[in-house]
């Protein structure tokens, strides 16, 4: 994907509060890339054992290895209108508190985990500076980042961990 570049020159936006209402976690909330490039790689979300791998990079280091990444798709209410923004990985990580191949691993664990994720994040507020995607062409506005605003927040794989009963023992990387 190439950046074709159109100035669609709308700044960033950052209301007051955002509340969230809903997130999608039912399947295509992540997508791969490649780990070294972080260009998006094609990917089989039913195939557990997919491992695409960068045509770019395997030209110069051996098999470079994939990782997913976040793509949560955020309804959230704001002052006066309610919409879907887009969460990609840096903004997404602050909220789930872990890496997109750790979270698809707990889920793989605990098939429920990951409406669970989205109930537990039901009802936060944060802030959260919204920007329109670079290359002006998505339809959702981006979160460039967020900042839960409740003082008791704990990021969502910490709660899931603590609901199922999951210690503070290191899971695997
Ligand atoms: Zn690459």
């Amino acid at each position: 994907m190439e950046a074709g570049r159109r100035t669609a020159v709308v700044e960033a936006w950052t209301p007051p509060y955002c509340t969230v209402v809903g997130v999608d976690t039912s399947g295509g909330f992540w997508y791969r890339a490649c780990s070294n490039c972080e260009r998006t790689l094609p990917d089989d979300h039913r195939n557990p054992n997919s491992n695409p791998t960068c045509r770019l990079c395997s030209q110069r280091t051996f098999a470079p290895p994939s990782k997913r990444l976040y793509r949560l798709l955020v309804s959230i209410a704001t002052v006066d209108k309610v919409m879907v923004v887009v969460c990609f990985d840096r903004a997404a990580r602050v909220l789930m508190g872990c890496s997109a191949d750790e979270f698809v691993d707990f889920c793989r664990a605990h098939p429920l985990a990951a409406e669970k994720a989205a109930e537990v994040l039901e009802g936060e507020m944060c802030r959260m500076t919204l920007s329109p995607s670079k290359k002006g062409n998505a339809e959702h506005l981006r979160v460039a980042a967020v900042e839960p605003l409740r003082t008791g927040f704990r990021p969502v794989i910490e709660t899931l961990r603590k609901m199922y009963g999951v210690g503070t023992s290191k899971t695997k990387s």
